[in-house]
């Protein structure tokens, strides 16, 4: 099954692709994790994604497009992927859709979790993300056990840099300038369906899962 997540930033495309991956037994792949991981390393690719993603903007198709089809190459993810944060622009989904087709490929379901702006910051807020696992938690509505620990790994929570309430912002507008108009791009591949991501994580699962069944 390979899925893809659509949605603002802060929806919770991570979350609820974390749960998708662990329950049909195929990879979370997130271009944000790889970014970060590429960051905390200290690699060319990490340095040059830095100075786009502090400013909430995109990191360029140049830099992304050639890894995410060298991820979904590898054999883990022969069986299907679950793509969080990719594709993020028209030109990114259609690399994606070439490089499927050049396999006999497709996606099978696009998932574009609804929340209304007015919602977003204040789940930014107070998102809290292990840069060692990649697991995200928040303060109130995902607590990790003990405060500011992560569960999985024990390594300590931040607050991402661009979890800021001004950098937030400009990312929302970056997401509806250059990534909702993929709705309309896989809706016209009949893969898509949405879920209300308002509603608490657990309900917000069982949606997706009605529909992937
Ligand atoms: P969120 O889950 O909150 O939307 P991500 O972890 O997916 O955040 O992404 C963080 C940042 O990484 C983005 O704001 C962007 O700068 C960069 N990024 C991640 N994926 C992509 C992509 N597919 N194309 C361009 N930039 C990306
Ligand atoms: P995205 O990957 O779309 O940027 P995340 O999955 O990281 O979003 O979720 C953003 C923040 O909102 C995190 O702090 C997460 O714990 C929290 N969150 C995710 N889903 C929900 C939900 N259904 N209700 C409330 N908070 C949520
Ligand atoms: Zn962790």
């Amino acid at each position: 099954m390979k899925i893809i997540m659509l949605g603002a930033p802060g929806a919770g495309k991570g979350t609820q692709a974390k749960k998708i991956a662990a329950k049909y037994g195929i990879p979370h792949i997130s271009t944000g994790d790889i970014f970060r991981a590429n960051i905390k390393e200290g690699t060319e690719l990490g340095r040059k994604a830095k100075e786009y993603m502090d400013q909430g903007l995109l990191v360029p198709d140049e830099l992304t497009c050639d890894l995410v089809v060298d991820r979904i190459s590898q054999p883990d993810a022969s069986n299907g992927y679950v793509l969080d944060g990719f594709p993020r622009t028209i030109p990114q989904a259609e690399a994606l859709t070439k490089a499927l087709e050049a396999r006999g490929e497709k996606i099978d379901y696009a998932i574009d979790v609804t929340v209304p702006d007015e919602n977003i910051v204040s789940r930014m807020s107070g998102r809290r993300a292990c840069l060692k696992c990649g697991a995200t938690y928040h303060l109130v509505y995902n607590p990790p056990k003990k405060e500011g620990v992560c569960d999985n790994c024990g390594a300590e929570l931040v607050l991402r840099d661009d979890d800021k309430p001004e950098t937030v912002q400009k990312r929302l507008n970056v997401y509806h300038a250059q990534t909702q108009p993929l709705i309309d791009y896989y809706s016209k591949a009949g893969v898509l369906f949405s879920v209300d991501g308002t509603q608490d994580i657990d309900k917000v699962f069982a949606d997706i899962v009605a529909k992937l069944g």
